[in-house]
């Protein structure tokens, strides 16, 4: 999963962003506003954290461009303006989430995974697909119950066909929401990874749509993924 975090105090971006990035998740990062609008216009992001209190342009004017231009990646505002009549412009503007400052960094993980589960259509941290159980909050993997010890880059490439289960992910696709910008992205790795995971799980689990990418389903199991 690739987050995009637009934070102009460079201190707080940095512990977020290692906080993020410890999690799991791909982060780039912009410091003005300006920025963070063009890299939310071209990049493909599963969320974004978003200050309003920005250089050059105001975090609430890069949502509702953003909104305007049909983006629709959750978006978590975090900012130090707590008072309701903000928090109302934020989501007015396309906010899915809102975070005063200042915060604890488990509670902004919490949400983060929150925002990303329910764009997936997932009720909980805990996602069971078939005999597959992933929980996003400790980044565990099993298999029928049994422990499955992966890389972070298998974990990474794992529950992003999780959160698209039943549909087709190209290997573009993968390597953009895998890998972050400065990364020598390289499509081929995506089958090695694929290979193991298939070896480490179960070599049916992920299958290949030829000349498409891949899709993560297991049979029987679309009824209890909704759970
Ligand atoms: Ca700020």
């Amino acid at each position: 999963m690739r987050i995009l975090l637009v934070e102009d105090d460079r201190d707080l971006q940095r512990l977020l962003k290692k906080a993020l990035s410890d999690a799991g998740y791909v982060v780039d990062t912009a410091g003005d506003g300006e920025e963070g609008h063009f890299l939310g216009d071209t990049e493909p992001y599963d969320a974004v954290i978003l200050d309003l209190g920005l250089p050059k342009l105001d975090g609430v004017r890069v949502l509702e461009k953003w909104r305007k231009d049909g983006r629709k990646m959750p978006v978590l505002i975090l900012t130090a303006r707590d008072r309701w009549s903000d928090k109302v412009a934020g989501f007015d503007a396309g906010a899915d989430d809102y975070l005063a400052k200042p915060f604890y960094t488990e509670e902004l993980l919490a949400r983060v995974r929150a925002l990303l589960r329910r764009a997936a259509g997932f009720a909980t941290s805990e996602i069971e697909i078939g005999p597959l159980q992933i929980d996003t909050r400790a980044s565990r993997v099993t298999m029928d119950g049994n422990p499955v010890k992966l890389t972070s880059l298998e974990y990474r490439l794992l529950a992003y066909l999780a959160h698209h289960r039943g549909k087709v992910v190209s290997r573009t696709e993968l390597v953009e929401h895998l890998y972050d910008q400065d990364f020598d992205r390289d499509s081929n790795t995506i089958e090695v990874f694929v290979g193991r995971l298939r070896k480490k799980l179960d070599p049916n689990l992920i299958q290949t749509v030829r000349g498409l990418g891949y899709c993560l389903e297991v049979p029987g199991a679309s009824d209890r993924a909704e759970a």
